[in-house]
């Protein structure tokens, strides 16, 4: 027996972008909480220094960074100011999403690239300045670097108002297995995590209407998917313990998939 927690993150790295709300707070916490140092990116500054505030207030680290995933020179300056203050992440979430509804018919174009800009491009050089300097700091040796793509319930469904936001999640566990392949015999693991509907901002006050309680009703066990429920699995993807794990997609969507 041994008393040394399973999913320890002590003296690793964690960068996570979109971390002003929902999700991406939730990960920095947990993180933090399993002792890492995180790095909380995003536009919205204020809220990722307080976010930050609160972490070293509960006796861990972190460090807000000013990050736009669809602008390159910020996304480099955020990894800059991570390399400066606290070293090379080794894990880094890739968790930045937006989303705009519309039937394809009428979809702006405008709306179109703001989707793919930041749930594809900015995703993919989020994963890219990651890789690029957990193998220039030695990642083929210390076998600790983690990549976790945040795709979506939505790649393994179709519904109507969303098309191109679920065509580009499937297209996020893809890169997933490209990034594994390519990044295999440089100590970084890549894998695709797939929530099911949670109440974020994402979401708006979508779950609140009658369209959004029928959405519901119509799931088999006619719930949100709750955001602790990915907990294990996130702790499980940085951890020492998926050291032989990549390349893979794991949705956990309570069933709202099936
Ligand atoms: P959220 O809106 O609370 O969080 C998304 C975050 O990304 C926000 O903080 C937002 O400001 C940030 N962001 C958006 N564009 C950005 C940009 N250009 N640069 C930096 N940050 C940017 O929603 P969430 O539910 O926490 O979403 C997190 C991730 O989880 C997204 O990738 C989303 O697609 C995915 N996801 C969410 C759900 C859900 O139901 N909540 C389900 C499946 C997948």
């Amino acid at each position: 027996m041994t008393d040394t927690p399973r999913y320890s993150l002590a003296g690793r790295i964690v960068f996570i972008s979109g971390a002003s709300s929902g999700l991406g707070a939730h990960f920095a916490r947990l993180f933090a909480a399993a002792g890492a140092a995180v790095v909380i990116g995003a536009r919205r500054v204020a809220q990722v220094e307080a976010l930050a505030a609160e972490i070293e207030a509960g006796g861990g680290r972190a460090l807000a960074v000013s990050l736009d995933v669809t602008d390159e020179a910020s996304l480099v300056a955020a990894f800059d100011s991570a390399e400066a203050h606290l070293g090379v992440p080794d894990v880094v979430v890739a968790n930045a999403g937006v989303v705009r509804e519309g039937r394809s018919t009428h979809v702006p174009a405008d709306d179109l690239r703001t989707v793919v800009d930041t749930n594809f491009t900015g995703l993919y050089l989020t994963a890219r300045e990651g890789a690029k300097r957990m193998i220039a700091a030695g990642s083929r040796d210390s076998e600790a670097g983690r990549i976790i793509l945040m795709g979506s319930v939505t790649a393994e469904m179709t519904q109507q108002g969303d098309a191109a936001y679920g065509a580009l999640k499937a297209g996020v566990a893809h890169l997933g297995r490209q990034f594994a392949r390519e990044w295999i015999r440089a100590g970084i693991n890549v894998n695709t995590v797939q929530p099911g509907y949670i109440a974020t901002e994402i979401n708006g006050g979508w779950f609140a209407t009658e369209g959004g309680k029928a959405q519901v009703a119509s799931w088999p066990r006619r719930r949100m998917t709750e955001i602790s429920a990915l907990d294990d699995m996130m702790l499980f993807f940085a951890s020492d313990a998926s050291r032989q794990v990549t390349g893979t997609t794991i949705s956990i969507d309570d069933g709202q998939s099936l």
